[in-house]
């Protein structure tokens, strides 16, 4: 199966940092989930978004890379190497071969010209910059990186202390904002964005308040790269369940559902930054909710 996928001119490829077992059980990773809503999804959910038998979660990072208009735009930069998260161990220290992977999907870190990060946690914004000596410079040098300006705002160091996860978020900024934007490489957007012509960026706010998701239109072809609206696949058929890192709960559930309505309607792809298997999926209305219609054909993860 394929890691790259065509929707009219826009080129996608789908580019992992990681996937594997979270450490993270189904009622920490989604608080108030039952375990017979885990059961009632196993067929879809077991083995490549839940193990059954030790009831942990998968998560995946990951970067979906487009080819659109002649640039190359990398959506969200997930993790990062070499980054202290005090309260965030998985995503402390890594050591992952990302960089060899983008290469493998064809890009450079210097043929890169759009960075989107969707919004800025710490999983969002990690290649942002790499290491260099003491110095954290940006991995993506002759790139713009667009920003929420929402998010710019509310992770700045100075208001972390009002933050529901401020703390979990510690260093973010400082080692993968602060570079980029002091490196003038740095573009802030609110209200909407438009990209080119095949791609904007919407607010979708909630998972927190510059959350924001890339929509795709082209040549009759549909998609939303989807960022943090969704965690797992357990939130396609129980969309009201939150992830445990939403700063906004109401809010979360709010731009989830507007974008499965989207997405269901407008039968588009949707893409989010953390689902393992296929990483992506097309939705449908069922009653009052949603099901899925199909996986996207990405090789497994
Ligand atoms: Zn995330």
């Amino acid at each position: 199966m394929p890691t790259t996928l065509r929707l009219g001119d826009v080129e996608i490829t789908r580019v992992i940092e990681f996937s594997d077992i979270s450490p993270m059980t189904t009622d920490v990773f989604f608080p108030g989930s039952k375990p017979e809503e885990w059961q009632r999804h196993a067929a879809l959910l077991d083995p490549d978004h839940w193990d059954a038998r030790t009831g942990l979660t998968r998560v995946a990072t990951q970067s979906w890379v487009l080819r659109s208009e002649g640039r190359v735009i990398v959506i969200d930069t997930g993790a990062g190497n070499g980054k202290y998260r005090p309260l965030q161990p998985i995503w402390s220290y890594l050591d992952t071969n990302y960089l060899d992977n983008l290469a493998a999907a064809g890009v450079r870190p210097e043929d890169v010209d759009l960075v989107v990060n969707t919004h800025l946690h710490d999983d969002h914004v990690g290649w942002n910059t790499r290491l260099d000596g003491r110095d954290w410079v940006p991995t993506f040098p002759n790139a713009t990186y667009l920003m929420p300006r929402p998010d710019v705002t509310y992770w700045h160091p100075d208001h972390l202390h009002r933050t529901r996860f401020g703390r979990g978020n510690q260093n973010v900024y400082e080692d993968s904002v602060q570079p980029v934007i002091d490196a003038g490489l740095v573009t802030t957007w609110h209200d909407s964005y438009v990209i080119d012509a095949n791609l904007r960026l919407e607010p979708a706010p909630g998972h927190t308040p510059g959350s924001s998701v890339v929509h795709l239109e082209s040549g009759g072809d549909r998609a939303v790269f989807a960022g943090d609206l969704l965690h797992g696949a357990i939130q396609i058929h129980e969309p009201h369940l939150n992830s445990c890192f939403e700063e906004d709960e109401d809010g979360a559930r709010a731009s989830r559902a507007r974008m499965y309505a989207y997405a269901a309607d407008h039968n588009a792809l949707v893409l989010p930054a953390h689902l393992p298997g296929h990483g992506a999926f097309e939705i449908r209305r069922e009653g009052s909710g949603f099901a899925l219609s199909r996986w996207a054909p990405f090789s497994r993860s």
